[in-house]
């Protein structure tokens, strides 16, 4: 019979891998939890859903939206907004709920082992080998009768668009805005209709910058109910006209020709625009 290390290895700290390997310590297994960042929690915590919000509550909080039905639409709360008055927030909330987690896993000590900042490979059914990020020249090699691949999702890369986090971001890479820039920028573009791109160009847009949403076919927001994404769509377009007069175009044909009948089912892109 096969000697095992652990009952149980996760691969990924992300909520899939997190939740995962609580369960299983919870009945009982023994579990090995292999994560490549240094810190757990995967992209809800670290790059997408607490940070994307908090980036957002900030924004809104900062501009003051929330006191403008009382103080009227021209309410703008602080002047000079830098980013790091928006940054630091979303640190201070990601290191809170890292903290949380850790307390959180802390009960389970003697039955996870946890290795932080490595990156882990398959080499077979039962067996992972993992390198640490920060020397390669160091690894591990493990046996487990069951392995939980939660190894996530990262954002898609095309070559028409190269992101160089430093003009150019990616939705990981947008917490790095702080470090790269003095000033937020003066215009930003989004590149993404999906839930993500109009979180991100909503709250960017509250900043009271140029704000454009491009999307490479028409629709927006596709995966949500119609009556969401074209209640959605139309505030855009709504008050794009209302508050700045600019004018949302869509239809044009901006996306470069060889993007256009590959995969998209319209040739044409939407773009939306709005200041605030
Ligand atoms: C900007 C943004 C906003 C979002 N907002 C929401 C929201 O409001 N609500 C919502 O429900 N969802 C939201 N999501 C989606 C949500 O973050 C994901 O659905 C969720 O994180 C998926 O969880 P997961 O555990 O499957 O993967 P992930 O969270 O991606 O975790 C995977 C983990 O595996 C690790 N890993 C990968 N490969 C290896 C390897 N070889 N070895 C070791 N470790 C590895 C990664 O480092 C990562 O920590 C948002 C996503 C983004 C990007």
């Amino acid at each position: 019979m096969q000697a095992f290390d652990y009952d149980i290895i996760v691969i990924g700290s992300g909520p899939a891998g997190y939740t995962a390997a609580i369960q299983a310590c919870e009945m009982g297994a023994r579990v090995a939890v292999l994560e490549r960042q240094e810190n757990l929690g995967g992209t809800t915590l670290l790059s997408g859903t607490i940070p994307s919000k908090t980036l957002r509550e900030a924004i809104i909080y900062l501009r003051g939206v929330r006191q403008r039905p009382f103080y009227g639409a021209g309410f703008t709360g602080k002047k000079d907004i830098a980013l790091s008055d928006i940054f630091v927030r979303v640190r201070k909330v990601v290191e809170r709920r890292i903290a949380a987690m850790g307390d959180q896993l802390q009960v389970y000590h003697d039955r996870i082992d946890i290795f932080r900042g490595y990156r882990a490979t398959l080499d077979s059914p039962n067996s992972v080998h993992a390198w640490v990020l920060r020397n390669p020249m160091e690894s591990i090699n493990m046996k487990a009768e069951k392995i939980i691949i939660a190894a996530g999702s990262r954002p898609r890369f095309t070559p028409d668009i190269p992101v160089d986090n430093e003009v150019i971001f990616d939705s990981d890479s947008v917490f790095t805005l702080e470090l790269k820039r003095k000033s937020l920028p003066e215009s930003i573009i989004v590149v993404g209709a999906g839930v993500i791109g109009a979180e991100y160009g909503s709250a960017f847009a509250v900043l009271g910058r140029k704000m454009s949403l491009i999307q490479r076919d028409q629709s927006f927001l596709t995966f949500a109910e119609r009556p969401s994404s074209t209640c959605s769509s139309g505030a855009w377009r709504t008050t794009a006209s209302s508050s700045s007069g600019a004018t949302g175009t869509r239809g044009s044909s901006a996306w470069p020709d060889r993007r256009r009948g590959r995969g998209s089912r319209s040739p044409t892109v939407g773009c939306w625009r709005r200041t605030r």
